[in-house]
């Protein structure tokens, strides 16, 4: 597996971090333990050693014991009176040799005085029995056991002394002497004896063991003594524990550095491969130069660009590949530029050669290259391919001139301008031209109409009082290329078209005030028979007056009745020509709140003579709750006189039983729809053609404006005029009116 491939399988990876901690504990695990176990088997073998030890200790103790009893058993068998040469020979022998004998005497057995013994300065006290006996002696004397013997003559005793300090030195070696501290005990484990003494071992390691011989419940122990060690040899092992032990914790402390290296190593390992998705996703090209120029390295999307492989390219010097023939001294130019740090920060403009011979502009950038030590290392460049953007860029251009050009060259005017400040943004060369606008744009520059502040399109017309002319402004509420409110204005010049309209409106106005005056003319004996009434009532109410002024006696109260129906005969005289004067008046539209009942009262009040005359029956239908109108009275009352007219003119030839002229009235959602109906001559096709246009008349007299001048008043009021043929003979005019209240009633 090669590194390469250990680093890519984190499984592995991890496993082999963790190795050293787990050899390292491994090995401090097996070495503790082998200090443990070596420890531990030492204290067995070396207790098992004293044991052994001990034993043959035990061994040589008794031995010389059994021997010393022998030895005394056999001088007991000498007769002591007839071998007394043999028997001291054998005696002194046994004391030389057995040094833990210290006394040897020949005793009487009656009294116990001493007949004979060796060394001669010993005299020790005998207890009298036979055998073996501890000897009392004083504490500080070392302790001593007797063995007493009758001998065979049966007068005396044999008692050998022997101490135990000399047995122990006599029968304990060099060797165990080296080892243990050995003691002699009696039965109650009191020490009678010890060899030697030194400082014993700390492990306390000792054992006990009973002598067979004598027989006085005698035992030795023999106790480890310390053995001083080399103190490198002791403290080895443990040295080297905590050698170990330092081990596994720097391997530890290793492995944590190693994996925060690790995590660092595969956060670069990210880092890395982000910055190289992020270089290969860039749709610009870079490279890097080091100081001498050569091409140090190359992106993606550099190498697309170009067509040439990163490998063609590393290592290049100038002139490079890419560099067109014909351009080499500017792209040395934009080069030298980089490098002695002049290049524009916008870029430069330059053109390359793709591997294939296919040249591109290109925006140059370039910057220095500094490494991690904060170095100058070389030059780094990014280019953009702007040969796409260039033809876009004309294209657009093209398509701007034309659009300005158009604009241009349009009799409209058209601007477009910040809905919230009002500044002028576009504007064509006629808009420029109908305001006098300087030849230039931004804050300064403002729309001359007036602020707008509602979003819905806007048509509207606007006097331009310093030019004195007039405009129709159309405004439609956009959004401009940044997003922007703005508002489109088309401003279109209609002084020409306003002044003919003015002309047109006097003219009708006269025109009307002619009819009017026509229509009084046709009036005059209705009218004169309307005057004559109340003139005629006021001079009968005078002669009256006279009549009872002639009485003596006056009746005042008849007088004054009189004199008041006078003044209301008058003031209705007075109503009858005012009313007259103020249909004929050429006067401005006047709107006021008034009911079409009260209209229709008016125009049949004026007309109703002309219907005796003419033997024409009138009948009106109404609904009960029809709504107020916002009209001009006197306006509404020529239609209506106008139309009521021409009913009963067209119902000349109508015989008398049919001459009817129904007026119905009704409410059509919010209009008022007025028919007035006739059964006169009716209306051909081609009149229907001709009815509403100017003059046209079929009448000797007659003018042939009137039913124009109705349309047009109708108009006026929002509503409409048409006319229509009676199923069962004669015609129908119809109009319609909007109840509309006075608020909404829109004066132009
Ligand atoms: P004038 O009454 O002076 O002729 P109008 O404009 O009032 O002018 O009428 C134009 C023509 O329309 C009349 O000459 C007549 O021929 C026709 N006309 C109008 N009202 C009626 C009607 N109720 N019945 C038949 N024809 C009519």
């Amino acid at each position: 597996m090669t590194i390469h491939s250990i680093t890519r399988s984190p499984q592995f990876g991890r496993w082999l971090q963790l190795l050293p901690g787990l050899i390292a504990a491994l090995f401090t695990l097996a070495f503790s333990s082998w200090i443990l176990l070596t420890t531990d088997e030492g204290k067995k073998e070396r207790s098992n050693q004293l044991e052994q030890d001990l034993l043959w200790q035990k061994q040589a103790i008794t031995q010389q014991i059994i021997a010393d009893t022998d030895a005394i058993t056999a001088l007991a068998a000498t007769d002591y009176s007839r071998q007394s040469a043999l028997f001291q020979a054998r005696a002194m022998s046994l004391i030389q040799n057995s040094p833990e004998i210290i006394s040897l005497v020949i005793r009487n057995q009656t009294d116990s005085n001493v007949w004979w013994g060796a060394p001669q300065q010993r005299t020790l006290p005998f207890n009298g029995e036979s055998g073996w006996s501890y000897l009392r002696t004083e504490p500080e004397q070392p302790s001593l056991a007797q063995f007493a013997l009758p001998m065979a003559d049966g007068k005396h005793f044999i008692v050998a002394t022997i101490s135990f300090d000399r047995l122990l030195q006599q029968q304990v070696p060099w060797w165990i002497a080296q080892r243990y501290q050995v003691l002699l005990l009696n039965h109650n484990f009191a020490t009678l004896a010890a060899k030697s003494s030194r400082q014993l071992d700390p492990s306390g390691l000792k054992t006990r063991i009973s002598l067979d011989s004598p027989p006085l419940g005698l035992a030795i122990q023999a106790e480890l003594y310390h053995a001083p060690r080399h103190r490198l040899t002791e403290s080895l092992p443990w040295l080297l524990l905590v050698l170990a032990i330092g081990m596994l914790a720097s391997t530890a402390l290793l492995h944590r550095v190693m994996r925060v290296r690790s995590f660092a190593e595969s956060q670069l390992r990210a880092e890395t491969a982000l910055r190289q998705a992020m270089e290969d996703s860039l749709v610009s090209g870079m490279r890097a130069m080091d100081k001498d120029g050569r091409l140090i390295y190359v992106n993606r999307a550099f190498c697309e660009m170009t067509g040439y492989s990163a490998d063609e390219l590393l290592g290049q010097q100038p002139p490079l590949p890419y560099w067109p023939p014909e351009e080499l001294e500017r792209c040395q130019a934009a080069f030298d530029a980089i490098r002695q740090g002049r290049a524009d920060p916008n870029g430069q403009a330059v053109r390359f050669m793709r591997k294939n011979g296919e040249r591109f502009d290109v925006s140059l950038h370039g910057s220095n290259l500094i490494n991690a030590e904060g170095r100058h290392i070389g030059w780094m460049g990014s280019l953009y391919d702007i040969t796409e953007l260039k033809r876009e860029r004309e294209v657009l251009q093209a398509s701007h001139q034309r659009f300005v050009t158009v604009l241009d060259s349009l009799d409209t005017a058209v601007a477009v301008s910040d809905a919230d400040s009002g500044e002028l943004l576009m504007s064509n060369r006629q808009f420029d031209r109908s305001f006098n606008l300087p030849d230039r744009r931004g804050r300064c520059c403002i729309v001359p109409f007036s602020a707008r502040r509602f979003d819905t399109p806007v048509d509207s017309e606007w006097y331009d009082g310093l030019h004195k002319r007039w405009f129709q402004i159309k405004s439609r509420h956009n959004l401009w290329v940044d997003d922007s409110d703005v508002w489109l204005e088309v401003a279109t010049d209609i002084t020409a078209l306003k002044s003919a309209a003015e002309r047109e409106r006097l003219q009708n106005e006269k025109i009307q005030q002619t009819s009017r005056l026509i229509s009084m003319g046709e009036m005059a004996s209705s009218l004169a028979h309307e005057l004559n009434q109340p003139l005629g009532a006021i001079a009968s109410y005078a002669s009256g007056c006279r009549n009872i002024l002639a009485n003596p006696t006056p009746n005042l109260q008849q007088l004054s009745q009189a004199i008041d129906k006078m003044g209301e005969q008058a003031r209705r005289a007075g109503q009858i020509i005012r009313g007259i004067r103020e249909f004929v008046q050429r006067r401005a539209p006047h709107r006021r709140r008034c009911t079409i009942t009260g209209l229709l009262d008016t125009v049949l009040d004026l007309q109703s003579h002309e219907a005796v005359r003419r033997q024409v029956a009138i009948s009106i239908s109404e609904p009960s709750d029809l709504p107020d109108l916002y009209v001009d009275p006197i306006m509404l009352e020529q239609v209506l006189f106008n139309l009521i007219r021409n009913a009963m003119e067209a119902m000349s030839e109508t015989p008398i039983e049919q001459k009817t002229l129904a007026i119905m009235l009704s409410r059509e959602h919010d209009y008022l729809q007025v028919i007035i109906a006739d059964r006169g001559t009716g209306i051909s096709a081609e009149q229907m053609e001709q009815l509403f246009k100017p003059f046209y008349t079929t009448k000797d007299t007659g003018m042939g404006m009137g039913l124009n001048i109705c349309r047009s008043i109708i108009e006026y009021h929002q509503g409409r005029l048409w006319a229509e043929n009676n199923p069962s003979g004669g015609c129908r005019f119809i109009f319609t009116v909007p109840f509309s209240e006075e608020s909404q009633a829109n004066e132009p």
